[in-house]
């Protein structure tokens, strides 16, 4: 029988199979898509889902429960039934949970910001007066993250990624002995880009284990908490509670935003922390605007009511995802499986799927299909400073195309890793 995995083929049906994926690439281009797996957005169907938001609160409706006047100016910390409602969601009482505008990578990156002119309450100096930040970085990660970080110039130090989270015994050996380590990123629940749902070992592990930095703080970007695509949602562990039982209270920054629950460009973002870290971040913010937009916030408000109103939304999101995710898995199964050059992760929430390409073809993969109209991620885009040390991970985002065009594009993305594993392996 004619063998299946790329890597034992003798020569001459490795070119057999490079000459078919060849011809297939060149039905590829002749078929002149123009299609886009770049970025986890939400499709116009899962944002029509919270259409009826459109037309909230109304005319006539501007106060929330405590009878403050949305339309005007002031508080920020946001609206405190929202902020209940998410905080029930996200394990963290109220009183330590603010509401802001759309973004909440507006919130990361202000943090940071705020502790590079001004150190954070326990620093002792400013980030800038540093003579180097570092910030550990779990991999293959969220580039966005990584580009904030890059942007101010600190440096970058890769963390391998696994199933249950980060390397732990790599981040506590490094934490241990170097003061210049003053962040990590985390994404805890469904990752970006590999699904993995931090455990509670790995949680406790990362809130207690000691820092030599006196203002270490972990980045905990639970944009994914109430994302799950199976029955089960993987637990939201109270990274807070267990930060304070272990003595590092004010370790964890928690984020959160409804950018994949209402509208991408116009939801709430979320900030999570001790009572410590949120007034010294409302000192900073306060400088910056008198109050976040609280008509947004009351909209939300009214559209959710409670937090089994979200849960239920999310499973309206859940329905339209699905079978994006099941039709990914199935091609890249289909067309990948048997020939063992590359493997992929299986989210059980999230926006994204991880996948792992030969070594050293996952730039050649991405352009071979761009050239066939096929928009993926750049190369390396999940590693800090986009330099993936092994030039083999691709970020697939199923959520945006419909799914005749999903098909499509993971079809042609399929014959793209085909055609560069055969071209790598002639080599
Ligand atoms: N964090 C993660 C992990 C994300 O994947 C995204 C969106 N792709 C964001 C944050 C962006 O969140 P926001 O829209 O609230 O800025």
């Amino acid at each position: 029988p004619r063998q299946t995995q790329i890597g034992l083929m003798s020569p001459e049906e490795l070119a057999a199979e490079h000459e078919l994926q060849s011809a297939n690439y060149a039905m590829l281009q002749a078929a002149a898509l123009t299609l886009d797996l770049t970025r986890g957005k939400p499709s116009p169907e899962q944002l029509a889902l919270s259409s009826a938001m459109l037309s909230l609160p109304g005319d006539g409706d501007f106060r929330d429960g405590t009878g403050i006047d949305c339309r005007n100016y002031g508080g920020l910390h946001g609206l405190p039934e929202l902020r209940a409602i998410f905080g029930e969601l996200l394990g963290i009482g109220a009183d330590n949970l603010i509401a802001g505008n759309n973004a909440s990578l507006e919130l990361m990156h202000d943090t940071i910001v705020y502790a590079t002119l001004h150190g954070l309450p326990d620093s002792p100096r400013r980030w800038a007066d540093e003579p180097v930040v570092k910030f550990l970085c779990p991999s293959p990660g969220y580039d966005r993250h990584f580009a904030i970080t890059e942007s101010l110039g600190f440096e970058m130090i890769t963390v391998p990624m696994g199933p249950n989270g980060p390397d732990t015994r790599m981040i506590a050996e490094l934490l241990a002995a170097d003061p210049q380590i003053k962040g990590l990123w985390a994404v805890p629940n469904y990752s970006n880009p590999t699904g993995a749902v931090f455990s509670e070992e790995v949680v406790r592990e990362l809130v207690s284990m000691p820092a030599a930095a006196p203002d270490f703080r972990l980045f905990w970007d639970n944009a994914y908490a109430v994302h799950p695509l199976t029955d089960t949602a993987a637990p939201v562990v109270d990274v807070l509670g267990l930060a304070a039982a272990a003595g590092n209270p004010h370790r964890p920054f928690v984020f959160a935003s409804t950018s994949k629950i209402t509208f991408a460009g116009s939801g709430v973002s979320f900030l999570g922390a001790s009572t410590e870290n949120l007034n010294w971040y409302l000192g900073h913010a306060s400088k910056k605007s008198i109050g976040p937009d609280k008509i947004n916030q009351l909209r939300h408000l009214r559209f959710f009511s409670d937090a089994a109103g979200v849960r239920a939304h999310m499973q309206k999101h859940r329905a339209i995802l699905e079978p994006k995710f099941a039709l990914v898995l199935r091609i890249l199964e289909e067309r990948l499986g048997s020939s063992k050059v590359a493997s992929w992760t299986e989210p059980k929430g999230g926006y994204f799927v991880s996948l792992d390409v030969l070594e050293g073809t996952a730039a050649r993969v991405i352009a071979l299909a761009k050239d066939a109209g096929i928009a993926l991620t750049a190369a390396g885009s999940a590693f800090p400073y986009k330099k993936d040390p092994e030039d083999k991970n691709i970020r697939i985002a199923p959520s945006f195309p419909a799914l005749p065009e999903l098909e499509q594009a993971m079809d042609g993305l399929a014959t793209c890793v085909l055609l560069a594993a055969t071209e790598k392996l002639q080599k």
